[in-house]
């Protein structure tokens, strides 16, 4: 005991002010989404079709290309088999969206394909400076359970935001679910969600939640939440990193924008 008193004086402050307060995201140098030219693309080329292991890049029958971030896993093969730079890597992992017509790629300020965009819900007042979670784990690989750990470490240090997570969905606002919803853990998702009071929040976190993943759409899963349950947050990741989820839970209390439109990440 008396150790770690002198270790943790010893230490000093190690909490970043980010992001309430400019100061180190913990993040420099990691890869995020790869960023999308779709003017660079040759004609004719498919490299990146090919390349893609989720499925989320695809070409229609004239030809121009399209990325789906839902179900992208920043593996980078698209960017390295892109012989024009129309894929290139950048550190955009801040992803979080409230629709998901938001992940996939179109011209800046164009509306969705399909249809109007829905009226997001927003969380009420109270639950600005006090959101208590649950976690369900539907069916991940536990690389996203490893990230919402290191919230809880002493860099990150959640708590100081009013957020904690909660063992009991009945004490919980937000239900916070990672992997791609196996058909096994399908019943006790919905389950989890009815056992929540109202107003209850939904945040899909990975890109297993979000599109699948790699194993979305297999003889043993679903494709992630959607058609499951009403989601109100979007970040997909693979897995999305401490800061990500960090500003995601932000942007769902509306104590931070959400900078990501028709799959591109506006910059400040
Ligand atoms: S980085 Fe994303 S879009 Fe590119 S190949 Fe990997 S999964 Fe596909």
């Amino acid at each position: 005991m008396i150790n770690w008193a002198w270790f943790g004086l010893r230490s000093g402050r190690v909490t970043t002010p980010w992001p309430e307060d400019p100061g180190d995201d913990g993040q420099k140098g990691v890869y995020g989404m790869p960023r999308f030219h779709p003017a660079r693309c040759e004609a004719g080329c498919s490299d990146c079709v090919s390349a893609c292991p989720t499925g989320a890049i695809t070409q229609s029958p004239e030809g121009r290309t399209g990325i789906d971030y839902a179900r992208c896993i920043s593996c980078q093969r698209c960017t390295e088999v892109c012989p024009t730079g129309a894929f290139e890597p950048s550190a955009e992992w801040a992803f979080a969206v409230r629709d998901r017509a938001d992940l996939i790629f179109r011209e800046a300020g164009s509306e969705p394909t399909d249809g109007p965009k829905p009226t997001p819900r927003r969380v009420p007042r109270e639950l600005k400076r006090s959101l208590h979670i649950r976690h369900l784990d539907a069916g991940s690989c536990n690389g996203c359970e490893s990230e919402l750990e290191a919230l809880l470490n002493p860099f990150y240090n959640l708590h100081r935001l009013g957020i904690f997570f909660t063992p009991s969905p009945r004490f919980a606002d937000l239900l916070l679910v990672t992997g791609p919803v196996t058909i096994a853990m399908r019943e006790p998702l919905l389950r989890t969600y009815e056992a929540m009071p109202e107003p209850r929040f939904v945040m899909a976190t990975g890109t297993c939640a979000t599109g699948g993943g790699i194993a979305g759409g297999g003889y043993a899963c679903h494709q992630g939440l959607q058609g499951i349950l009403p989601v109100d947050l979007w970040l997909p990741g693979c897995p999305p990193n401490p800061a990500a989820i960090l500003d995601a839970l932000l942007v769902l209390l509306d104590r931070r924008p959400a900078r990501v439109q028709c799959g591109q990440l506006e910059t400040p």
